[in-house]
């Protein structure tokens, strides 16, 4: 693999779902030059019309001397979910780390532009998905005794300032107050949660809201996200949990 990777994650095996581009794929690609055998997930045909499948993500990791599985998953769907992790299970035997990157990010939208069923879609990729990615992959990791789960949050789920409007932002103040139960909950197993907020990114689903232009000459790729996603998948409980860390401060203020 690249040489400026040090097999940070061998013999590690991680799930990350809505990879078929943007953030997904940058962690996952990352996850597989770190050594790791990673599982790339996202829905068998996206409605978004966006490039990308995770076929094609895995198919990049294995040109690039990685190990990684396409799967067909809709995490708002709880049987794929299921079929998902027990597909992991077969092939591989075991789940270290869980990327509930998979959402849907709705930007500029007032509350009488969001229907119920653009509400309902938001908030079953943004928040029942991570549900049950982690209700699915939970029994795996309390079995081995440890594992790291690392939510995407956002800026917006924190700050309404940040213009994320009524749907975005409260599905992501959603999955960071999820994510900080979670943490409590699963401590005795030495499971860590977190949530990583990666700042503006250019990625596809970015680029696709008019309303991201206004600050596109600040976003970065997604591959700055890289690393420090790497970080938090090697945590567990008693090594970091329970933290909603931002991309940009990553070797500063945490993860020194
Ligand atoms: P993106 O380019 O639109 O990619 C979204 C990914 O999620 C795609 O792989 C998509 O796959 C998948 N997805 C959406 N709904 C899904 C579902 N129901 N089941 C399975 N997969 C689903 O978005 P992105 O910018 O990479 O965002 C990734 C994550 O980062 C999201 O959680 C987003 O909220 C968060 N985030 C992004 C930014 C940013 O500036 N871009 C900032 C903060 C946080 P298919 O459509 O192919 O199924």
């Amino acid at each position: 693999m690249q040489s400026d990777h040090s097999n940070k994650m061998d013999g590690m095996v991680a799930i990350v779902t809505g990879a078929s581009r943007g953030l997904g794929r940058a962690i996952a690609k990352e996850f597989a030059a770190e050594g790791a055998k990673v599982v790339v997930s996202a829905r068998r045909d996206s409605p978004t019309g966006l490039p990308g499948t995770a076929v094609e993500t895995a198919t990049q990791i294995r040109d690039q001397g990685g190990e990684a599985m396409a799967l067909t998953c809709d995490v708002s769907n709880e049987e794929q979910v299921v079929s998902m992790v027990n597909q992991t299970i077969d092939r591989y035997g075991q789940i270290d780390v869980l990327v509930n990157n998979a959402g849907v990010m709705v930007l500029g939208d007032t509350i009488l532009d969001i229907d119920p069923e653009k509400w309902d879609r938001s908030v079953a990729a943004n928040l029942r998905g991570p549900y049950l990615c982690c209700r699915s992959v939970l029994p795996w990791m309390i079995e081995r005794g440890r594992g790291s789960i690392i939510h995407i949050g956002s800026r917006m789920g924190s700050d309404h300032d940040q213009g994320g409007g009524v749907l975005y932002s409260s599905t992501k103040a959603a999955v960071h107050m999820f994510s900080y139960c979670l943490a409590d909950e699963v401590r005795e197993h030495n499971i860590a949660v977190n949530i990583l907020s990666p700042g503006g990114l250019k990625t596809e689903g970015s680029a696709a809201i008019p309303w991201t232009q206004r600050d596109w000459d600040q976003r970065v790729e997604p591959e700055a996200v890289g690393p420090s996603a790497v970080y938090l998948a090697l945590q567990d409980a008693s090594t970091f949990t329970g933290q909603y860390v931002l991309r940009a401060e990553f070797g500063e203020t945490w993860g020194v």
